[in-house]
């Protein structure tokens, strides 16, 4: 049923969507050209999408709760028995952990995970505006790294600034999700795992993993759509920028809302959040914003807006923004590497365009006095970057994209499996978690090794 709606308000953008194998096209007002590049990707993405889709479309699950939380499905029912009418009334009220938000309010409800932090429980404050008016759960995550904070500001702006009483639908924001690792400015957890490669757990797995699957049962099973906020990893800076795997339907028509913002194409590894959400049949994308361990009024500014241009575009609230250019760009992207280790000056800042073969840096080898020239393989702009540092041969230090249209980064991700996973690795977290039970330690300073040195 939610499903139902969250599609009928995307379809009001008059754009097509299509979430199920056997699902015609909704819309009739989406122009030509858009509406070929979804259809010519939705049969392969939906056909691994039918069993989640045709789960969450079932009559029998009650408004928000999911087939998989069988508590809340339990009280769900009873309210509904309880009800008047021997149809099944949905419950105006939206509970998430035992607390009930009624329509038109708001309520910082705490998450206690199920596995405890180093001997001491803590509280992770989720707030929740529940709108007068039912629609579409969207869900906004941030400090799954805990020193990544800029999300942890935008989220808490957006959740600030809304009015309840003006609201469709519902807006779950968790602006410190790892709570443990902000509280001691680090990525980790105190176990030093990173959490963005457990999702979506195992309540028998390691510590990880259990905060893992208690948050992704109790919290982002609720979702309709999820926005994680992440940033550049270890010394790097990311251009504000939405990743998801575009060949599913669901998420190319998510990051179709978010106003004039960069969209990758990256299919996430396994183990993210957003990757597991999808699984689940959850559309979810990451939004990289800025740098790790500080906070940038710019960056924090473009996720504000555009998380505001996604609701209105959900239909959820009314009030618009303007952007400069209204729509995404999307883009194509690699990595450039040091061939020389040494000393990086960069030539080039954020968000610059540059030329095939422009120079974007130079490592200085102290040592040596040795200098090699770090060079753009395309025409295209500077989507990430490492801060000036010593580097090793192989580090990642320019993310260059190319501009493509829509329709070709959608069949160029669909000829592709799994393209650039370290572009993830990077950003979001690694792709292979240390085994259930072994007390490896993460590597801090694991930025991906695997793959060619531009891929
Ligand atoms: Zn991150």
């Amino acid at each position: 049923m939610r499903k139902v709606s969250f599609r009928g308000l995307i379809t009001g953008l008059g754009l097509a969507i299509c979430a199920s194998a056997g699902q015609a096209l909704e819309s009739t007002e989406a122009d030509p050209a858009s509406t070929q590049a979804v259809a010519t990707e939705t049969d392969e993405a939906a056909a691994a999408e039918t069993d989640e889709a045709a789960a969450a479309d079932d009559p029998s699950a009650t408004g928000d709760a999911p087939t998989s939380a069988p508590i809340e499905d339990d009280q769900a029912t009873l309210e509904g028995a309880a009800a008047t009418d021997i149809t099944i009334a949905p419950d105006p009220a939206f509970l998430l952990l035992d607390q009930r938000v009624q329509p038109g309010s708001r309520a910082r409800v705490p998450w206690r995970s199920g596995a405890s932090f180093i001997g001491d429980s803590m509280e992770v404050p989720i707030s929740v505006v529940h709108g007068a008016k039912p629609g579409p759960i969207l869900c906004l995550t941030g400090a799954i790294h805990g020193d990544e904070l800029n999300g942890v500001e935008v989220i808490r702006r957006v959740l600030g600034a809304l009015d309840a009483s003006d609201l469709v639908g519902t807006v779950i924001g968790v602006p410190i999700v790892n709570l443990a690792g902000f509280s001691r400015g680090s990525r980790y957890l105190p176990d030093r795992r990173d959490l963005n490669r457990f999702f979506p757990g195992n309540p028998n797995g390691s510590s990880a993993s259990r905060i893992a699957h208690d948050f992704f049962v109790n919290i982002v099973r609720r979702c309709d759509a999820l926005v994680d906020f992440h940033t550049g990893s270890f010394d790097r800076s990311n251009l504000p920028q939405v990743r998801g795997d575009l060949r599913l339907s669901t998420v190319l028509e998510l990051t179709r809302g978010f106003g004039a913002t960069s969209v990758l194409h990256t299919p996430g590894a396994p183990g993210m959040l957003r990757r597991a959400a999808t699984d689940a049949g959850i559309p979810a994308v990451t939004f990289e914003l800025g740098a790790p361990v500080r906070l940038e009024p710019v960056e924090i500014e473009h996720g504000v807006t555009a998380i505001e241009t996604l609701m209105n575009n959900l239909g959820m609230t009314q009030r618009v923004r303007q952007w400069r250019e209204p729509q995404p760009i999307y883009y194509e992207s690699r990595w450039v590497r040091a061939m020389r280790p040494g000393m990086l000056f960069s030539d080039v800042k954020l968000g610059d365009r540059v030329r095939q073969g422009q120079r974007l840096g130079r490592v200085v080898n102290p040592l040596s006095d040795e200098v090699s020239e770090l060079v753009a393989p395309v025409r295209g702009r500077v989507l990430g970057m490492a801060l000036n540092q010593v580097v090793l041969p192989g580090y990642a230090a320019f993310h260059v994209g190319e501009e493509a249209s829509e329709a070709q980064v959608i069949r160029d991700a669909a000829l592709v499996p799994t393209p650039t996973v370290e572009t993830e690795r990077m950003d979001e977290g690694a792709t292979s978690p240390p085994e259930e039970g072994s007390t490896e330690q993460v590597d801090e300073y694991d930025d991906g090794e695997e793959g060619g040195p531009t891929e």
